[in-house]
């Protein structure tokens, strides 16, 4: 897509999104009220799967049909009873590959570890289903290309779980650098920050692959590559691990990186596992500036900054889960009508692809 269709779409994604949920089943293309919806099995029934289903709950696109879960008689049958699912349709890791059978399930909704989301990509394409799979895509580039090889060969879909392509304040932020209000863009300050607790997933290698850079670094990383349309090419990074604990064994604490793109565009990031710290996305223009800040949250988003000489001061409308459902009926939109979704396997290859040249530069390689 070119940048003059991309804002083409981001126009319609406000004037989209600000219809109640009713009224965009009607208008939406392809997310006809009178078909059924596009039924997805929920794997892995953590933090971000419970979201997912509640937002799909908030949908006529999107429907749980099926569940996944290594506890199929507490979490299975709680997830099972709150969406009216059989219990033929709840399957262990062991028994996934019969969803092959299960005509009710169209998808996959990968809600897993990052290091499974290649292999349960990869079994979920075999089985036929289309597959929305949760950031960061895997945890090397090599799976990346995996899971694209995969999808392509079985004839399915493969999206990215990037909630902020879908986002509508995120969509006006385009809208208005497109418009060319705040200049030619120069620069970007990016961050994303937080705790994670001792024991955590997320802090071994095996299961995160890598540490704060993986989870919450890819979030300014990958609306810098999707606001400019390029890839970066020179990287400086640096890790630190402050925390003696014995917490950050496994992964870094804290990483601060520097980007340069093709075009001149340059930008500074940082996150980390061990501090408090914000959501937030500056993005400099030779004429104005926009800052969105909170950035990257379920809700609450809000953009302020300098455009054409004005202030401007405006905030998301929708609460949690509503990333979710807009990203759900996306891909059931996809799904139903034979089209690319807008975060493709290829966009999670890309920031893949970024965070090793980015774990390079620190001098801390991961592959
Ligand atoms: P979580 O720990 O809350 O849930 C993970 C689920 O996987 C649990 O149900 C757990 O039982 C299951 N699981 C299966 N095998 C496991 C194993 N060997 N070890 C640990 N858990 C195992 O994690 P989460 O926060 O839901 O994150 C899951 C994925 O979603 C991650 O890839 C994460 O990056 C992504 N995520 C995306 C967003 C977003 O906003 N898009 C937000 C949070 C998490």
């Amino acid at each position: 897509m070119d940048r003059r269709e991309f804002a083409k779409l981001s126009a319609l994604a406000v004037a989209w999104s600000s219809l109640p949920l009713a009224a965009r089943d009607i208008v939406a293309s392809g997310n006809d009220v009178s078909q059924k919806p596009v039924g997805y099995a929920a794997i892995g029934l953590g933090t971000i799967s419970d979201i997912f289903m509640r937002g799909c709950a908030n949908s006529k696109a999107a429907k749980i049909t099926a569940l996944v879960t290594g506890h199929p008689d507490t979490k299975g049958a709680k997830y099972a009873a709150m969406y009216g699912i059989p219990k033929t349709s709840i399957y262990t890791y062991e028994t996934f590959d019969r969803i092959r059978d299960n005509p009710e399930i169209d998808a996959i909704y990968v809600g897993l570890p990052n290091s499974m989301h290649c292999e349960y990509t990869v079994r979920g394409a075999m089985a036929g289903k289309h597959v929305l799979c949760e950031k960061p895509m895997a945890i090397s580039s090599a799976e990346c290309r995996k899971m694209i090889d995969a999808c392509r060969q079985a004839k399915v879909k493969l999206m990215i779980g990037y909630r902020v392509h879908y986002e509508p304040l995120w969509n006006r932020a385009i809208q208005i650098l497109k418009s060319g209000k705040i200049g030619e863009l120069e620069s970007f300050h990016g961050g994303f920050f937080g705790q994670q607790p001792a024991g955590a997933w997320r802090l071994t290698k095996s299961l995160g692959g890598g540490g704060a850079l993986m989870d919450l670094g890819i979030y300014p990383l990958n609306a810098i590559r999707h606001i400019t349309g390029e890839e970066p090419t020179d990287f400086t990074a640096i890790v630190s691990t402050r925390d003696r604990s014995g917490r950050f064994a496994e992964v870094e604490q804290s990483m601060e990186w520097t980007m340069k793109f093709p075009s001149g565009i340059i930008a500074s990031c940082g996150c980390s596992y061990g501090a408090r710290g914000p959501s937030v996305l500056n993005i400099n223009g030779d004429k104005g500036y926009l800052v969105m800040e909170p950035a990257f949250n379920y809700d609450g988003l809000r953009l302020r900054g300098e455009v054409g000489g004005q202030p401007i001061d405006e905030s998301s409308a929708g609460k949690q889960p509503y990333q979710f459902t807009i990203e759900a009926e996306h891909f059931s939109e996809c799904i139903r009508n034979h089209r690319e979704p807008e975060s493709p396997g290829e966009e999670g290859l890309k920031d893949m692809l970024a965070i090793e040249a980015i774990y390079r530069a620190a001098g801390a390689p991961i592959a």
